[in-house]
């Protein structure tokens, strides 16, 4: 194994440390679905879990393999899985490790449909307790005797809220709760959540490693720090080996085997092309948020930016001393009487589109979009104003961008 320091060095050189035949670069996108063996025993062994193989393209395939044992050396863990979509893999999360009765603490400012999928889990008796986790002691606060997992975000959208990641898992740790970050909006180049004892960690890979918007796939990683052998909820099946593995075989079998989110080998391929050039993405995509920030806080007609990167936003000292970047999420507010869809038809640069993590700048007002069905009021609590603009920036030049802006706020 060659030994390197970076994180993008690692990335590029991942693949040909593997052992594939005929020494590609790249690991091939393995499209058949059964794996056969020569003899009948080489099967059984790795229906037992004996021999490391392949038997079925629902749980793995080596294309599969290859990007998670690539995100795992990202996230600095101890092992991954893949999923058909972040969704995916945050559900097969909650759905094996969670039972009827069990107490879940979430962050209050959640992406919109781990929100919605929370509230779901309630349904099967799931208890939730949402709570601001921007202050370590509101989760503090929140614990009941069957609390089991604290589950939150990184970088919030769109308020650009930052949990108290390190207090959370510092806490966590002492009281042996399954601590789960949701590193979408910050990536692994930005932040890996082991550094703040985070037991699970979950990618949504259709964002930063993907990059390009072209394919959609989600992630959990184990950073090996919970000691499973304490969590009351695993099969006693998996209670064998090493404990710090429990988790995962737990997830893998009864999320990836059982209910089938599974990322095809194609996607695989294309996430784990896309992941080589994360940083320098983000690089770019993380300068031209801040520049925007700047230029946009001392504009007349801007009330309020949303960004960690300005010394203005509540967590910035936080960020500052967490993330590598302040990210490429910002979200403004334009003054009362100005027109947020006027702005956004009025500059060029911006696509009209949800998602987050494009190569491109995507823009969309929040009150008439995403958070419609929330109404006034909720939205008020919510701290989403009426006037509320959310920007995914892209890596286009800078000086395009700024230009782009200033025209569009000119023409107001
Ligand atoms: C996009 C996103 C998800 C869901 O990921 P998909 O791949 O779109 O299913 C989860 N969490 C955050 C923070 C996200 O931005």
């Amino acid at each position: 194994m060659i030994k390197l320091k970076g994180f993008t060095s690692n990335i590029v050189h991942h693949d040909r440390q593997l052992d594939h035949n005929d020494n590609p670069i790249h690991t091939p996108i393995y499209n058949s679905v059964p794996y056969g063996y020569k003899s009948t025993k080489d099967l059984e062994n790795v229906f037992q879990g004996k021999t490391s193989g392949h038997s079925y393209a629902r749980q793995a395939t080596p294309t599969t393999d290859s990007l998670q044992s690539m995100i795992t050396q990202t996230e600095l863990g101890i092992g991954s899985l893949v999923f058909a979509t972040g969704m995916g893999a945050l559900s097969a999360i909650f759905l094996t490790l969670l039972k009827s009765g069990d107490h879940l603490i979430a962050s209050r400012f959640l992406f919109g449909n781990s929100y919605s999928l929370i509230t779901t889990l309630e349904n099967f008796g799931i208890e939730v307790t949402l709570v601001d986790a921007t202050d370590a002691d509101n989760v503090i606060a929140a614990k009941q005797d069957n609390t089991l997992m604290v589950f939150v975000e990184t970088i919030a959208n769109p308020g650009t809220q930052i949990s108290d990641l390190v207090a959370i898992g510092n806490w966590c740790e002492q009281e042996g709760l399954v601590y789960l970050v949701d590193n979408t909006m910050t990536s692994p180049y930005l932040f890996q959540p082991i550094r703040a004892k985070a037991s699970l960690v979950m990618n949504s890979l259709s964002k930063y490693f993907c990059g390009h918007g072209t394919v959609l796939g989600g992630a959990v990683t184990d950073t090996g720090f919970f000691d499973w052998s304490t969590y009351p909820n695993i099969f006693d099946a998996y209670r064998k080996g090493e404990a710090n593995k429990w988790g995962l075989t737990q997830i893998k079998k009864k999320a990836l085997r059982d209910m089938g989110g599974t990322l095809s080998s194609d996607g695989a391929y294309q996430i784990a092309v896309g992941s080589e050039t994360m940083a320098l993405r983000m690089d770019r995509s993380c300068a031209n948020a801040l520049a925007l920030a700047q230029l946009l806080e001392t504009h007349e007609k801007v009330e309020a930016v949303y960004y960690p990167g300005l010394t203005s936003h509540p967590q910035h000292d936080k960020a500052t001393d967490w993330f590598r970047h302040y990210g490429s999420i910002l979200s403004f507010d334009l003054k009362d009487g100005y027109d947020c869809a006027q702005l956004l038809d009025s500059v060029d640069i911006t696509i009209n589109a949800t998602h987050l993590g494009d190569n491109r700048t995507l823009a969309l007002p929040m009150a008439s979009t995403i958070f419609y069905e929330m109404g006034p009021e909720n939205r008020a609590k919510s701290g989403i104003s009426e006037q509320m603009i959310r920007c995914s920036i892209g890596i286009e030049d800078t000086d395009d961008l700024l230009e782009s802006f200033q025209f569009g706020l000119d023409q107001l």
